[in-house]
């Protein structure tokens, strides 16, 4: 499939810091100039679609719209398997209006408690869009599966990082440096990438990037 290059300035759609940190890390290889929703004062759009890709498309295409700069978004979250999913698409959410997500994480292990759940499986989904002013979009999506855990370890990092332990570590994401949660050896022709975020990232760059030394 032909995908759109993507090049000079580009607006990342979100007001999340800890999203905005790691989405300007993943791009600083390709010398695109971001500016963020955040610094141009953009309204935060109401998330009303009912998958991942459909919420960060629709912060891309208000960002991009509001602006007339091809605009990048993530839309993410954790889905704990005997939770049914959940918090899912609400994973924002169940940090209340103040973003408190030792509250959330709290409420992750109260609800594994009450169902008696044994099973801690869950993954990270993150769903990478980029919308341009005319419309065209383009859409990536990755996903790290491992496991919760409680009680929450590590202060790096954001959200649900601290009680998010990936497969085939032994710490959690709030545990491990920014570069070892990308996970992205540069220096590989493929490289795989470990956060849901960084592996969907690298489809997005196969597709629609060019580094800057190229
Ligand atoms: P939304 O995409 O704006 O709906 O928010 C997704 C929420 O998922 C964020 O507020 C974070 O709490 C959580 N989340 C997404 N990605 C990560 C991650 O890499 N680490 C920890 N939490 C995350």
């Amino acid at each position: 499939m032909r995908h759109r290059p993507l090049t000079g300035k580009v607006v990342i759609a979100t007001h999340n810091a800890g999203k905005l940190r790691e989405m300007q890390e993943l791009l600083t290889p390709f010398g695109i100039e971001a500016v963020s929703a955040g610094e141009l004062g953009l309204p935060v759009p109401d998330e009303t679609g009912h998958m991942f890709a459909e919420n960060a498309a629709i912060k891309a295409h208000a960002a991009a719209k509001a602006t007339g700069l091809p605009a990048f978004s993530d839309d993410s979250g954790l889905c704990v398997h005997a939770l049914d999913g959940a918090p899912g698409l609400f994973t924002a959410d169940w940090a209340g209006p103040n973003r408190d997500f030792r509250a959330a994480m709290e409420r992750v292990h109260r609800e594994l408690e009450k169902r008696e759940a044994t099973d801690r499986r869950a993954h990270f989904v993150s769903a990478l869009v980029i919308a341009w002013p005319d419309g065209h979009e383009e859409l990536f999506e990755g996903r790290v599966f491992g496991e919760v855990v409680w009680p929450p370890r590590g202060d790096r990092g954001f959200g649900y990082d601290p009680m998010f332990q990936p497969d085939g570590f032994v710490e959690t994401f709030g545990e491990l440096s920014s570069e070892e949660k990308h996970g992205i050896d540069w220096s590989k022709p493929e490289p795989e990438g470990l956060s849901h975020r960084a592996r969907a990232f690298l489809k997005l760059a196969a597709g629609c990037l060019k580094k800057a030394s190229a």
